[in-house]
């Protein structure tokens, strides 16, 4: 598809207000855009990414992805906090074409070359930060998409044909305050806005098994249990013991030995009814220490 039949496929999302034009500065987006059209509710995704390998190779998790979003209505944009955007105060991406970031070292050539092309939304970015009342939220356009987004989310729309934002954790809030924050974007959820959380439950890269990456499902026995414990208080609806994880011994300790891969799950639980089906997939183990557990909400 050449640039010319690209922006006349994107014509009819353009004039919807959900994509805008090149030239159209925020100020005056934030006048004419309307607000997003009532929806059904839609659910709410936590997905595990784990490697950044999973962008490119075919396997069970990716499976998982695709089959999960075949579960879900098509979505009018996407809300993504990823593990792998920390900042000072709370940010939302609001260009209109973010970049795909390669944020990692290491890896062959072909992850590198990965474009996800989806467009952004400075209209959900201003959406987003006019709900939030608990801080006042920054609109960024130096960022992107990082590998915690674009690495799963292309499985679940390869075709970039979604727009989507990110917003990001402030590295200096406690695990209360991330939770806070996120039921103020509950209205989304009726705005056809698909929220995602990308992350791992259980994240220990210093305590990786190497060797037995390849060994289906192999855990530790402190991953499993942590990783067990968090689903059976996730099915129970009890999430004060996760907010307060810190507290909660050595298999958490192990578990989340850093917030930022477990941060993005608080956001999903907080966004969590009374009424609502839990579904786990992929809850497998990798490497002995990490869990590459997902759950959809709703
Ligand atoms: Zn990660």
């Amino acid at each position: 598809m050449d640039r010319n039949t690209f922006i006349k496929s994107m014509l009819p999302l353009m004039t919807a207000g959900l994509i805008p034009s090149k030239t159209m500065k925020l100020s005056t987006l934030a006048k004419v855009v309307p607000s997003f059209e009532d929806t059904p509710r839609m659910p709410v995704l936590f997905l595990g990414h784990g490697s950044p390998m999973n962008a490119i190779e075919e396997n069970q998790f990716v499976q998982g992805f695709r089959n999960i979003a075949q579960k879900i209505p098509k979505p009018q944009a996407i809300l993504c906090i990823s593990a792998h955007w920390e900042t000072r105060g709370t940010y939302v991406t609001a260009m209109p074409y973010p970049e795909t970031i390669h944020d990692f070292g290491g890896f062959p050539r072909a992850l590198y070359e990965v474009q996800y092309p989806a467009p952004g939304s400075p209209a959900l970015a201003l959406e987003t930060q006019s709900l939030i009342q608990k801080t006042r939220v920054g609109l960024d356009e130096s960022w992107g998409l990082d590998h915690g987004a674009w690495s799963v989310i292309k499985h679940l729309y390869p075709e970039a044909n979604i727009p989507v934002i990110q917003m990001s954790l402030d590295r200096n809030q406690p695990p209360e305050y991330h939770y806070e924050l996120a039921t103020e974007i509950q209205a989304l959820r009726n705005k056809g806005i698909l929220i995602i959380g990308s992350g791992n439950m259980v994240h220990n890269l210093r305590m990786i098994a190497w060797d037995r990456m390849q060994q289906d499902n192999f855990g530790f026995e402190w991953a499993k249990e942590a990783d067990w414990l968090m689903k059976q208080y996730i099915r129970e609806s009890n999430h004060s013991p996760l907010i307060r994880y810190r507290s909660q011994g050595r298999a958490f300790d192990l578990a989340i030995p850093t917030p930022e891969h477990f941060l993005p799950l608080l956001y999903v639980l907080a966004l969590q009814e009374k009424d609502e089906q839990i579904e786990f997939f992929n809850d497998k183990a990798v490497g002995g220490s990490l869990t590459m557990t997902s759950v959809k909400i709703g």
